[in-house]
This record gives structure tokens, sequence and C-alpha cells, in this order.
């Protein structure tokens, strides 16, 4: 039972080196470049629609995958095969303006119906305000508002990325923001998998355990605990698995997962619903 498994964060029991505090420094040799100071030098940075700079992941650095390729091929492999392809990263637009409001929860708290309804979010005005307050009672609210870092890049013994935020604590808190909504309960597979990797990351930057991550709604106004429990940490360690093993397309999922997904057509997947119009 996952109530009964405590965390870890096994990477942190390397060393750390030069080059894995989160300087950029490996990144740098990895692509040969000279006169580059930072990693962020090689991240490219677009202003975006709803007025912020979106920093993106760069692609994997000497084979090492970016949290957003884990969360991808948590999701299904096949499409982290196509995104790499085409050199596809980051969120599309009206994704990233879903997850712009994680940085606005303060302000949105006490904004009008009308400025409310011209914004992404999945309820009423009324729904929300009640969803930011409720939020507001939480412990580390403030922090949620006022992180220490925002797009903090870390680059971890096995994946590197970007931490949407980085809030203050001892131990300190990353966490990821997700464009959608929530399960029922807990978070979705690929968002775990992703808070996984960054918390891991994280541990390896500043060498000392850090044992859970939090995954934002910000168009619900829901805040979800990410524990590193055995069985999250079994399901990060499956999909890197999975990612370093990767050459040429993985197999088809062909479930409900394709149903949504950007690849579909090329991918050439028959989902249940398409056989069953078919009559199949
Ligand atoms: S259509 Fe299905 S199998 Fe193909 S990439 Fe998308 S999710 Fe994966």
């Amino acid at each position: 039972m996952e109530a009964s498994e405590g965390p870890s964060n096994a990477d942190t029991a390397t060393p750390m080196t030069a080059d894995s505090a989160g300087t950029g420094s490996r990144a740098c040799v990895a692509f040969g470049c000279s006169g580059v100071s930072s990693v962020r030098d090689l991240v490219p940075e677009l202003p975006s629609e709803s007025g912020r700079t979106v920093i993106y992941e760069i692609a994997a650095i000497g084979g090492m995958p970016t949290f957003s390729d884990l969360s991808r091929a948590a999701y299904c492999p096949r499409q982290l095969y196509y995104a790499r392809r085409d050199d596809d990263r980051g969120p599309p637009p009206e994704a990233e303006a879903r997850q712009a409001l994680a940085f606005r929860y303060d302000e949105l708290r006490e904004a009008d119906d009308e400025t409310l309804a011209d914004l992404p979010i999945d309820s009423s005005p009324v729904d929300y305000r009640d969803a930011l307050d409720r939020l507001s009672t939480r412990p580390d609210w403030q922090q949620l508002c006022e992180p220490t870092e925002q797009e903090y890049y870390v680059e971890g013994k096995d994946c590197h990325g970007l931490l949407h935020k980085l809030l203050a604590g001892d131990p300190p808190v990353p966490t990821v923001v997700s464009p959608g909504e929530p399960p029922e309960q807990g978070v979705w597979e690929p968002q775990s998998v992703r808070a996984v990797a960054a918390a891991n990351a994280l541990a390896w930057e500043r060498q000392r355990e850090i044992p859970r991550a939090l995954v934002e709604y910000p168009a619900v106004g829901i805040v979800r605990e990410v524990e590193l429990t055995c069985r999250r940490t079994a399901a990060y360690r499956r999909v890197l698995r999975t990612v370093r093993s990767m050459d040429g397309p993985p197999p088809r999922v062909d479930d409900s997962r394709c149903e949504s997904c950007e690849y579909r057509t090329e991918c050439g997947v028959k989902t249940r619903s398409l056989r069953s119009l078919l009559g199949f």
C-alpha cells in the first residue's frame, strides 16, 4: 500500500560533481558550445500570448531526457518518439495560457466576474474564486503565490528540465504546473512521473532528500501533493528505462489515450471508438 511506503531520493546517494550543480557546464560540453556561460543561453525564451516569457526545455543533453520527455513517455512512448522527431517542445499556446494562471493566484482571487470570464478557467467565476479561497487556507499559500524561483532549471543524475516553481522550505518543494484538470484523487501518471523526476533532480542538485512535490491545476484552482513513495519511484524508473532503450518507434498503445493524441492520424491507430463506428 502506498500509505506505508516511505519517501526516498535514491539519487542523493551519489556525490555531486561540478557538472551536476545546475550551472549547465555539462550542457556546454555536450553541445560543443563555446562562449556559453549558462544553460539558460541554450534554452529558447519566447514571449507568450499571456505576456509571460516561456522558457522551453532544451532537448536531451548527452542522451539524458528532459522532464517533459519522461512525462510524454509515461503517457505513450510512441508519442515521445514523434515529438522528438519533430522537435516538438513546450506546451501549445492554449496550454501555456492555462499554466500562466498559476502565477496569478493572489490577483485572481480578487478578480471580478468579467476578468475571470475572459480567462481559460474551467469553472464559473464564483466557483473559481471559491477554489482559490480554499487554496489560500494551505500553509504554503504564500509560497505558491510568491515562489522562490520560477522556471528554475535543474540538472539531475538521470534527467534535467524546468521546475515550474520552487517553493521555499526545509526542504524546498518543486512544483509541476498542469494545464489540465486533476483526476478525482491524486494526480495523473505522467504528472506523477514528472514530479518524481523533478524532485530527484533537485535532490541531486541540493544533495539532500526531497520527499515531495506538488502538482498545480490552476485552471480549476487545485493543488495536489505527490509524495515520493516506492510505487511512484518505481514508475519513474520504469519510464526512464523505456526512454533510454528507445531505438525507433515504440509499439502503439492503441487505447483511449489515442483519442486526444495530436499524432493519431500519422500514427494510424484504430481506437475502440473508431472501430465501433466502422462496425468492427
Ligand atoms: S496515437 Fe496513440 S499510440 Fe500513437 S502516439 Fe498517440 S497515444 Fe501513442
